[in-house]
């Protein structure tokens, strides 16, 4: 079934790489665990650097599916055989026939409760960047009493960049978003200060820098060099943060109505044992080669996009995805696929045998 790619996860990366290979003319049939497409777009509001509605991209990714068959709430259970004759088990129980298989399932949040000196969990005022991000889309950010906060911190790095979670990788998207969301507090709610604690600041896309200048010089949002010890909740809920301003080595104390943690992204390799794909140190999906062929699998004929193999940006994701489609396609219409297919029947031949 060369013509037809099994395309496993409907965010960014899946949605732009189907939407792409039916243009190629494949018929696509794409794999999605929840009730919609969309991945974690479906939960943002408007997204760095621009202020994009996170809606009106998924809608614009959506429109360029064409004939793409949708599967919605369902997962891939077992994928059996070789290029270019997948048999792909979905979790409904039908069986479906696969040129090649595109994974793009996405990243995980980190679980914030796991920086317990945080006290997210705990403390009602302490809440991550996913819940703010919520309350925005609202317009309704509020301390747990109901009040507009009147100090807002956010924390960076919440998650990442952090030996003692076994997470030493940067999420590369949180300092950005921190800047974009004290911006979206201060045009909600202007009277209140807004202080990012991080680390070092990684704004590394076009037009991110200008945002993070933006942020300070019209918004006034302050950036402290400082390293949060642990927060204490004060008897009308409001949080007091110990912390070393990093730059001057002293110790600080400040008291915020909300404390924000920037959770960083984790892999998720849910689906490693069933595609027989490898997994790094740091829980991401492995590539055939990071760099010349950062799309292929180490499984021939099932390929990679998006966050599932490192933490990316929206924009990132979606050219990932089509640059993994344009891999598909020169995969298929290569000897590769007849060497692939050739040593799947020498695999069937020599298993037939080793069970006479
Ligand atoms: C707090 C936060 C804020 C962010 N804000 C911005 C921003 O403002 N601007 C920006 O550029 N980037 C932002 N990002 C990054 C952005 O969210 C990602 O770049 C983007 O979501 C990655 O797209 P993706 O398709 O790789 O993965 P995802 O969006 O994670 O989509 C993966 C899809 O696969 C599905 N899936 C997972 N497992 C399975 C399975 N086993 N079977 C079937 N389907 C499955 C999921 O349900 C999901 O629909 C932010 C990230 C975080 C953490
Ligand atoms: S992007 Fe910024 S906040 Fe996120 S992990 Fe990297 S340095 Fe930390």
């Amino acid at each position: 079934m060369e013509r037809q790619i099994v395309v496993i996860g409907g965010g960014p990366a899946g949605l732009a790489a189907a939407g792409k290979l039916q243009e190629f003319g494949y018929d696509v049939i794409l794999i999605e665990k929840q009730a919609e497409v969309g991945g974690h777009l479906n939960k943002w509001y408007k997204v760095f650097p621009d202020f994009t509605d996170a809606s009106e991209i998924v809608a614009n990714l959506k429109q360029s599916l064409g004939k793409t068959r949708i599967l919605n709430n369902a997962t891939v259970t077992d994928i059996a055989g070789s290029a270019p004759n997948f048999k792909v088990t979905v979790s409904t129980g039908e069986e479906i026939d696969a040129g090649a298989i595109l994974v793009a399932t996405g990243f995980k949040h980190f679980d914030a409760a796991f920086k317990e000196e945080y006290g997210y969990g705990i403390y009602d005022n302490c809440i991550t960047s996913v819940e703010l991000d919520a309350m925005l889309k609202a317009k309704s950010v509020k301390t747990r009493n109901g009040k507009a906060p009147q100090k807002v911190a956010m924390v960076h790095c919440v998650g990442s960049r952090d030996e003692k979670v076994n997470n030493n990788y940067c999420s590369r998207v949180c300092c950005t978003n921190a800047i974009k969301v004290s911006i979206e507090i201060k045009e909600q709610n202007p009277d209140c200060e807004i202080y990012c604690l991080y680390m070092d600041i990684r704004v590394f896309g076009r037009g991110y820098e200008e945002l993070y200048r933006t942020s300070q010089e019209k918004f006034g949002v302050q950036f402290l060099r400082g390293r949060l010890s642990e927060a204490g909740e004060k008897n009308d809920g409001s949080l007091l943060l110990r912390l070393e301003d990093t730059l001057t080595a002293k110790p600080m104390r400040l008291s915020v109505d909300l404390l924000v943690l920037m959770v960083g992204m984790e892999g998720n390799s849910e689906l490693a044992d069933v595609a027989g794909l490898t997994v790094g140190c740091d829980r991401f999906y492995t590539t055939a080669h990071q760099q010349y062929s950062n799309n292929a699998s180490q499984r021939q004929g099932i390929f990679l996009a998006g966050t599932a193999t490192a933490p990316k940006a929206i924009v990132e994701s979606i050219t990932d995805g089509r640059a993994a489609a344009a891999e598909i396609a020169g995969f298929l219409a290569s000897d590769r696929v007849f060497e692939s297919s050739l040593n799947g029947q020498l695999v069937a031949t020599e298993m037939a045998t080793s069970l006479k």
